[in-house]
């Protein structure tokens, strides 16, 4: 595994056209931070491939794509829309993505995985068993079946990243954040586990803390919080990018911040 310790996507200098040509797949995409993070990509090059249950939001996300520039200038990719519920998808619906995947284009460059529930805050003692179970399943089992299903098509690319979108509460146990929090830390060592099996090859894989944003699911945990306080998904994507380009090649098994 290559030692990520020297490496820190907030630091990196991001250029305009940094995901030239890069197939990029990302769940959530119709989310808070996924939805910056689709645009963003698309306006450094990328073909992007928005994985979401809402096909409304999906399609409103598809209009705004297509009506933006690259920031080279260019038009960007047209993006490619893949519904897909998490709680409900079966085997066929992962084994439908990765073949239109594979039909279209026969390798992926980049898989984020943002989706993910909160479900309720509260004492381990009252956390409810299907809330505990749907959160495992929708934070941690979709999360490696689409992974397993793809990794052909990621072992396909010269230069393939995956990025697990972790949070502070997987990396260090809180009062009341429950199976979230446990699904956070399964996530970490998904992580882990798939970086060394990885190992050298051409496929890594990084776990990325977002740090506080203005989100849903934010507003959720925080009802009270003041929102303006609260750093936009824009200001946070960047470090999403640096493990998604040729800047983080050979990055592998890391545990990052995006502030
Ligand atoms: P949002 O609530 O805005 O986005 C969550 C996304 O997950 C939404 O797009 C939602 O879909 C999707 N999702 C939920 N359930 C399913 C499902 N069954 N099938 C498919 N998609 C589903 O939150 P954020 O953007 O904040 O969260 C993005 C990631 O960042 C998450 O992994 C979260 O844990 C993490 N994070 C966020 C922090 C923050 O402060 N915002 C801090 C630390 C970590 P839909 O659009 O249909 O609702």
């Amino acid at each position: 595994m290559t030692e990520p310790t020297r490496f820190d996507p907030r630091q990196v200098t991001l250029q305009a056209n940094e995901l030239s040509g890069r197939i990029i797949a990302i769940t959530g995409a119709t989310g808070g931070i996924g939805r910056a993070l689709a645009i963003d990509c698309a306006r450094r090059g990328a073909q992007v491939i928005l994985i979401a249950r809402n096909v409304k939001k999906l399609e409103g996300l598809f209009d705004e794509i297509i009506s933006l520039q690259t920031h080279a200038g260019d038009p960007v990719a047209e993006p490619v829309l893949a519904p897909l519920d998490l709680e409900k998808a079966v085997a066929g619906d992962y084994d439908a993505i990765a073949s239109a995947i594979e039909e279209r284009w026969g390798r992926l460059d980049g898989l984020v995985h943002c989706a993910a529930q909160l479900g309720h805050l509260s004492a381990i003692e009252h956390q409810d068993v299907p809330t505990w179970v749907k959160l495992l399943h929708v934070n941690v089992t979709a999360m490696f079946a689409l992974t397993q299903v793809l990794l052909p098509l990621l072992r396909a690319s010269p230069d393939a990243s995956i990025v697990c979108t972790s949070s502070s509460v997987g990396r260090r146990g809180r009062a009341y954040w429950g199976g979230y929090a446990v699904s956070k830390f399964a996530l970490e060592g998904f992580v882990q586990t798939l970086a060394d099996e990885l190992g050298l090859t051409t496929v890594r894989v990084n776990s990325l803390n977002p740090g506080k944003t203005r989100t849903t699911m934010r507003r959720q945990a925080y009802p009270s919080e003041d929102v303006n306080s609260l750093p936009l998904p824009e200001t946070i994507v960047p470090a999403f990018v640096a493990l998604l380009g040729p800047q983080s090649k050979g990055i592998n098994g890391g545990a990052f911040d995006a502030q």
